[in-house]
Formats: C-alpha cells, sequence, structure tokens
C-alpha cells in the first residue's frame, strides 16, 4: 500500500525520487490540494496516460483506464477481434473532470477511453483524424474534436499547444509498417460503438508541447521521435515514453535528451508494463537501464517513475532574467540574506543570461561574519553550502557550475578539502584550479572558492 502523498518538485534540486510502480493498485484519487501559482499538477493515469493540471484547466493525456481491468481476477487481454469498450466504472472513479484530451494515436491503449470520457465531460479531444473517428463512434460532436495534423501551435484560454510530428515504436523487429497485425492505417468515418480491438488503429502518430502555468511539458506516446522535430524545444518537464520498445533505436535516449537541452525532470511514461501491478524482473530492471540512459546524458536531470494516480506538484519555474531593449539579457545582481558582504564592493552573484558568477566564498556562519570552527574540512562544507544558497539565489544549481578557483592558505589542506569538495560534485566535476595564497581578506579563513555556472533554461 503506498501512502497518496503528494510529491512536491522543486526544479532546481537534483535528486533521485519515485519508486517503481511496482504493486501499486487502482485506487481513487486523493483529492487535490490547491495549487500555488505556477506550479503545475501531473497525475499518472497508467500506460501513456496522464491528467495534468494548473487547477484551472485539466488536460489529459491518452487516457487508458481500461488497462487496469485486465488485471482483476477476470480480467483478459481482448483479441483484435474481440468487442473493446472503455471500463467505465474505473473511468468514472478517476476521472472527475477534464476540459480537454490530447490523444498520440489511435491504438486502444490510447484512444480507447477518450470518446466516452469527452461524452461524460464534455472535454474537447485533440488528435488525428483517426481519434476524431474513433471519437465519432461514441457520438462525440464535432464541436468537441480539433483534428489535427502536426504542425499546429494553438492558443487556448490558458495554456498553448504546440502539435509535434512523430513516429511510432518499431514494433515487430521494425517491421511495424508491413501491418501484419493491422494496427497500422487510419480509422474511417462512419465506425459506431461497440468497436473491436483491430478498430483502434494507429492513425499517424503526435507528440504535443504544452505550455502551461509558466512550464513547458513534452507529452510523448511512444517508444520513437523524428529527432529534427525535437531538436531546440526546451520543456522543463519531459514525459518520455520508456518502455523496452526504445532499444530498438539507435541512442534513444542521448539523442533525445540533447535535442530537448536535458530537461530538469524527466518522467517515465508508457514504462507501467501495461497495468500489471507485478511486473516482471526485467521490466524493472530496464526502468533503472532508462534512469542510467538519462542521467548518462544528462547528469543534472530529475528522473522519475511515476505511481499511479500519485500527483507530482513541480514548482514554479524561477522567472527569467530581465532581457534589456537590446534583446541582451541584463546583468543581475543577487546578494541572498544571511551572506550579503558587508560592504557594497561587490555582489554575492551576478547572473547574466544563462550566466552565473559566484564570488569568492568563504565558510562563514550564515547571518554573522564568522567563520566557522572546525578547520579546513569544516570551512570547505560551508564554503560550498554557501555557495549552493548563492547559485539558489540567482536561479542555478550546483550541478550547474562549470569552473572553480580554490584559494588555500596552506597548500597542506589541499587533501583534506578535496575530501568534502568531491562529495558536492559527485559526477563530471567543475573544471577548477587551485593555488596557495599568502593571505586572505578573513583572516581565520583557511579556503576561499569562487566559481561560474551555467544554467539550463527552466
Ligand atoms: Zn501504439
Amino acid at each position: 500500500m503506498h501512502p497518496r502523498l503528494t510529491m512536491v518538485l522543486p526544479l532546481l534540486f537534483a535528486c533521485m525520487i519515485g519508486a517503481p510502480a511496482a504493486g501499486q493498485s487502482s485506487k481513487p484519487a486523493p483529492a487535490a490540494a490547491a495549487l500555488k501559482g505556477g506550479e503545475i499538477r501531473l497525475t499518472y493515469l497508467g500506460n501513456a496516460g496522464w491528467e495534468i493540471t494548473d487547477g484551472r484547466t485539466v488536460v489529459l493525456v491518452d487516457p487508458f483506464l481500461t488497462q487496469f481491468a485486465r488485471w482483476g481476477p477476470s480480467g483478459v487481454e481482448p483479441a483484435p477481434g474481440d468487442i473493446y469498450s472503455p471500463d467505465t466504472a474505473l473511468i468514472n472513479r478517476h476521472v472527475p473532470r477534464a476540459d480537454y484530451i490530447v490523444i498520440t494515436h489511435g491504438h486502444s491503449d490510447h484512444a480507447l477511453d477518450a470518446g466516452y470520457i469527452s461524452r461524460r465531460t464534455g472535454a474537447v479531444i485533440i488528435g488525428h483524424e483517426t481519434a476524431a473517428n474513433l471519437a465519432r463512434a461514441y457520438d462525440v460532436p464535432d464541436s468537441s474534436l480539433i483534428t489535427v495534423i502536426g504542425g499546429e501551435d494553438y492558443e487556448f484560454a490558458n495554456f498553448s499547444l504546440r502539435v509535434i510530428p512523430n513516429i511510432h515504436s518499431a514494433l515487430d523487429q521494425k517491421h511495424y509498417y508491413n501491418n501484419t497485425r493491422g494496427i497500422t492505417g487510419n480509422a474511417p468515418r462512419g465506425l459506431r460503438a461497440p468497436l473491436r480491438r483491430k478498430d483502434y488503429v494507429e492513425g499517424g502518430n503526435l507528440a504535443y508541447l504544452l505550455r502551461m502555468g509558466g512550464h513547458e511539458v513534452l507529452i510523448m506516446g511512444s517508444m520513437n521521435y523524428i529527432e529534427r522535430e525535437m531538436e531546440g524545444l526546451r520543456p522543463d518537464i519531459a514525459l518520455v515514453g520508456a518502455n523496452s520498445q526504445r532499444l530498438e533505436i539507435h541512442d534513444y535516449t542521448g539523442r533525445l535528451m540533447r535535442a530537448l537541452g536535458k530537461p530538469v525532470l524527466v518522467i517515465a511514461s508508457h514504462a507501467d508494463a501495461y497495468g500489471n501491478p507485478n511486473p516482471s524482473p526485467a521490466a524493472l530492471a530496464d526502468r533503472r537501464r532508462f534512469e542510467q540512459e538519462v542521467l548518462a546524458a544528462s547528469p543534472a536531470s530529475r528522473v522519475v517513475h511515476p505511481t499511479w494516480f500519485e500527483p507530482i506538484v513541480v514548482s514554479a519555474v524561477p522567472p527569467k532574467p530581465v532581457a534589456s531593449n537590446t534583446g541582451a539579457a541584463e546583468p543581475q545582481a543577487v546578494n541572498p540574506p544571511g551572506i550579503s558582504p558587508l560592504v557594497p564592493a561587490y555582489s554575492v552573484a551576478i547572473r547574466t543570461g544563462d550566466q552565473v558568477f559566484v564570488s569568492g566564498m568563504t565558510g562563514i556562519k550564515p547571518g554573522t561574519q564568522d567563520i566557522i570552527e572546525g578547520g579546513v574540512t569544516a570551512q570547505t562544507r560551508q564554503t560550498l553550502e554557501n555557495i549552493r544558497t548563492s547559485l539558489g539565489a540567482a536561479g542555478a544549481a550546483m550541478s550547474d557550475v562549470t569552473e572553480c578557483t580554490v584559494f588555500l592558505m596552506d597548500m597542506a589542506d589541499y587533501a583534506a578539502m578535496n575530501g568534502v569538495y568531491t562529495e558536492f560534485f559527485k559526477v563530471n566535476p567543475p573544471a577548477r584550479a587551485t593555488v596557495a595564497v599568502s593571505a586572505l581578506p578573513r583572516p581565520a579563513a583557511r579556503v576561499e572558492i569562487k566559481c561560474s555556472a551555467q544554467t539550463r533554461r527552466r
């Protein structure tokens, strides 16, 4: 039994959170707490399904609550010719409201529930013609259907949505488009519910960039993408198709992370073993492998394997630097309380564009002018904590640091300093110079460190 706690994810601190979805049950969603300005909440609905909201508008992605019915006592996987209908009890339990439903493609594990949900909630379905025709089979009126083909960038009242041309996972050992299983092609007009599983053909594939509440969320529903369509997008949150089908694709995760500018938060989607509460050891091992792939390409990213129906709240994106009328970012002085200089001769940090320069810091105890006791080891730790505070106030993180200079009063302290220093830079440590000096401005200081950082867009 998992506690139904809301995870609040500040964007600035890198850590691993989120247990694999093993053994969880399809409990009803908890009452949603109110969101603060700039927060968005993502709730995993299983498979590639998501509820995304800023507290005002609810956008669903590929809702497929029906997947959980298969794992009940009388659950079976429907054959292609079988009638395949939405499990309305499961949907009613987990989807209280929807304003929009975006569909990546027409397969039953993406499009099965959308028509029923639209009829029940009035939500507008956005997707390819196939998604529209599958919904029309449930009497969804054309006024609730927005058909897209990829390339659109639509403004809505409370969000905007860029529609990204995409391609499907390379199923069947890359013979997917040979269509031996009848799952490619388009769904025609004129279908009437109840439909058979084989009616849910792909109908082309889309990804989306949802901009909401200051966040940019990349939405994928397959384990494939067109690199040039992803290149230059800068989502802070990426819902990445992550099951083992990605291994059919050359450097799937690395190319994607680089094209997207290494998103701060990477959430594995479509990797929950289709609702199986007891996923195989191989599936669990593959989740760890995906994490490793992300971190190899993007060490500062946070990777989350979501838990069904457990909300993930992502905090507000820090304000971007003010741009001058020349378009260049104005330098911003950053002086966090507690470690601000006594004299206005320098700033603790300067941020200009995506660059952050942190002044030489020593091991002063925040809020005092006293160097912390405990020698070079304690001083190095406090110095780096003060740097972390300075970077955080400038919208950067330790993982953004590109270079440091370490000033020691005595090179005999090198090993002690290094022992602490490496705790703060475990992966890809910054470039560094270490020098011994004859004096530091604070007589009690045995170490001073200055650094520079380059933030990624957040
Ligand atoms: Zn599919």
